[in-house]
């Protein structure tokens, strides 16, 4: 049954993740040199250089078009307008003004649709949700999380992109 759930789902969220992209690349900005200082030591240049950055409120999206059926089915799917940031393979939309932690969190998104393509980003999130009824322990993003946790606890550099590639072969 999730598998099914997993399988319809992926295709909408995969339309709506392109689609917001490609709305907001036109308005967004590159990284600020003094906000990219910041995580340079952990982030390949190529991440930092394609990554683009919006700050608006409200965020200059739609809601998706699939969330209330997910919410029929029972599946408490958040709202992104009420996300403190969200990414949208290299574009970052922040809600409030943009902070290094939750700048770090966002980038490490980017990496994982850099690592996975659009698609597979969208299909492994999408049935991470189902799995587990909660956003928070989406695999995606409990290896987003805890590498922020890293970054704001661990004054030791890593390499995001090798992380993240670790993450994905343990699932
Ligand atoms: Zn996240």
């Amino acid at each position: 049954m999730l598998k099914f759930a997993a399988s319809i789902f992926a295709a909408p969220v995969h339309a709506y993740i392109c689609c917001q992209r490609d709305q907001l690349q036109s308005q967004a900005n590159i990284l600020p040199t003094r906000d990219r200082i910041l995580v340079e030591r952990y982030f390949k240049p190529d991440v930092l250089d394609r990554v683009r950055i919006l700050v608006a409120d409200p965020l200059p999206i739609s809601n998706p078009p699939f969330a209330s059926l997910m919410r029929h089915f029972g599946f408490g799917f958040p709202s992104p307008l009420l996300t403190e940031a969200i990414t949208f393979e290299n574009v970052i939309a922040f809600r409030e003004a943009m902070n290094s932690s939750v700048l770090f969190h966002e980038l490490v998104h980017v990496v994982q649709y850099q690592v996975l393509g659009v698609r597979e980003f969208a299909r492994q999130y999408v049935s991470g949700f189902l799995d587990t009824r909660s956003y928070s322990d989406v695999p995606l993003e409990r290896c987003a999380f805890h590498l922020q946790f890293r970054f704001e606890t661990d004054a030791r550099h890593f390499d995001v992109d090798s992380e993240v590639r670790l993450h994905l072969r343990r699932l």
